[in-house]
């Protein structure tokens, strides 16, 4: 039986937990999605765009009452908590503002040559979908799934991670506030084991999920069984390369901002750091600097940098996953030891000497932990940096544009930054390949993720 309450990770204590949902709670919440789908799915998009501003004023509005909710549930510091909010606000403005561009029917280019009097591809909802979220940006990773869903005439489903559940109440809170009928966005308190029985029922169209790889698995294979349509995005570790011909400072700046993200709970953090053997030696000496001067503490105090890790055991598999790397003959530049006291304090940390016998070389750490890489030329870097099962981001500093281009061409992922940091934007489409998942979310592939692609042929 899985607990569902809030556990402040600055402090370890339990603060509040609540009741899983009892069965009939959860079909009574999936008959009112069904119901509400076939009224909601015909509101005019002019309504939907008051409602979805509406709600991006009150994430504006309520900004550091939200950020304190985050920071106490999952330990992220208090001003990135209330940037969070903002960018979800934007997120919601920017699709109350393009969803009529996305949605407008889509006419070919050679519309004469299909015999028809007129042809078009005609964008529709499927229904309710369900999104089984994860705690390190609670809000931001629903938002992106809510805001281009709720906008197409979706109605939304929302299995929120565990250690989540006021965040995962406030979202359901936020949109009826907004003016969406009841029913268009609802929380299921459940745990992990029942998303099955969810997904296995009929009513329930489509599934998006973020998480850990064993999670997608899980859920895409019953999704298959049921021939139900799946976004997943799954874990990275994201490589940055750096160049020669980079700006060294400006990259181990940057690298050390992506490492820290979010307390180093991010999956596009860039994760392993994969240098030209020609300024190695420069790179590290700043990144470890860089990282070094990250103020470790409370994660509500402003002047704060990097607060906490989630869990006990989030901290027990970083201190794994660096303990197995020593063991095999790497070099702890810095950090690497816990400090004393409550909470589940992590120091930015840079390993370095790591080679393919050691776990970190494939696995993805949720944790201030950077491992550095001494490569010869672009192709090796590139050889390294695509090493890996996963493909979600990565990060490519140089100022020559043939090595440039070889990185967009040869970097296996679903987005490269050249000279700046993985960063997810509303506008432009994000996800990955390989074992960091399937599908897009944001922009216009996002909102197209979860709708028929309705062919009109009309003689
Ligand atoms: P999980 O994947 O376990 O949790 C994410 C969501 O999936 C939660 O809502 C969780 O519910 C649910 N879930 C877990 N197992 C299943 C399942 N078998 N079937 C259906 N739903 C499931 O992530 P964790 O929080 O445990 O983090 C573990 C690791 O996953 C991290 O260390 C990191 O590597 C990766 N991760 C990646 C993220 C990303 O942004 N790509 C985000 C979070 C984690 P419940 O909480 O009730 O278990």
């Amino acid at each position: 039986m899985t607990t569902i309450a809030t556990t402040n990770p600055a402090t370890g204590e339990v603060e509040k937990t609540f009741d899983a949902l009892t069965d009939e709670e959860v079909d009574r919440r999936i008959a009112r999605a069904a119901d509400t789908f076939a009224s909601y799915r015909n509101t005019p998009l002019e309504r939907r765009a008051e409602w979805m501003n509406a709600a991006a004023d009150i994430l504006d509005r309520e900004a550091d009452q939200i950020g304190a909710m985050l920071t106490t549930e999952m330990g992220k510091t208090l001003k990135a908590a209330g940037a969070e909010a903002q960018k979800c606000a934007k997120a919601c403005r920017f699709y109350a503002e393009h969803a009529a561009g996305f949605l407008a029917d889509r006419r070919p280019a050679d519309a004469e040559d299909v015999g028809a009097r007129d042809a078009y591809v005609r964008y529709q909802p499927l229904g309710p979908v369900l999104a089984v979220m994860p705690w390190n940006f609670p809000l931001w990773q629903v938002i992106r799934f809510a805001a281009p869903g709720l906008m197409a005439g979706n109605v939304g489903l929302l299995k929120h991670s565990s250690n989540v559940p006021q965040t995962a109440l406030f979202l359901e809170d936020l949109f009826r506030r907004a003016g969406f009928p009841e029913g268009a966005f609802q929380t299921l308190l459940i745990g992990s084991s029942e998303v099955e029985r969810v997904l296995r029922d009929p009513r329930v169209k489509a599934a998006t999920l973020t998480g850990s790889e064993p999670a997608g698995r899980s859920v895409a294979s019953i999704a298959g069984d049921e021939i139900k349509p799946t976004v997943l995005e799954l874990g990275g570790s994201d490589p940055f390369v750096v160049m020669p011909s980079a700006d060294i400072e400006a990259a181990a700046r940057t690298a050390a901002e992506s490492r820290c993200l979010n307390n180093g709970q991010s999956c596009i953090s860039a994760k392993r750091f994969i240098v030209d053997i020609g300024c190695a030696d420069e790179f590290e000496r700043l990144f470890v600097e860089h990282m070094r001067a990250k103020k470790v503490g409370d994660p509500m105090d402003d002047s704060t940098d990097v607060g906490p890790l989630v869990s006990e055991e989030g901290r027990a598999e970083a201190e794994e996953l660096v303990a197995d790397a020593v063991g095999k003959g790497a070099a702890v530049l810095c950090g690497g030891e816990r400090p004393d006291g409550s909470g589940w304090f992590y120091p930015p940390t840079v390993v370095s000497g790591v080679t393919p016998e050691m776990r970190m070389y494939y696995e993805e750490v949720f944790a201030p932990v950077a491992s550095v890489f001494r490569v010869r030329g672009v192709s090796e870097a590139v050889e390294v940096a695509n090493a890996t099962g996963f493909g979600l981001g990565s990060n490519a500093w140089t100022r020559d544009d043939a090595e440039r281009e070889r990185f967009v061409r040869e970097l296996d992922a679903g987005q490269v930054f050249i000279n700046g940091m993985v960063t997810s934007y509303p506008q432009l489409p994000f996800g990955g390949v390989k074992r960091s998942g399937y599908g897009r979310e944001l922009s216009a592939e996002g909102m197209h993720a979860f709708c028929n692609a309705k062919t009109v042929w009309a003689g």
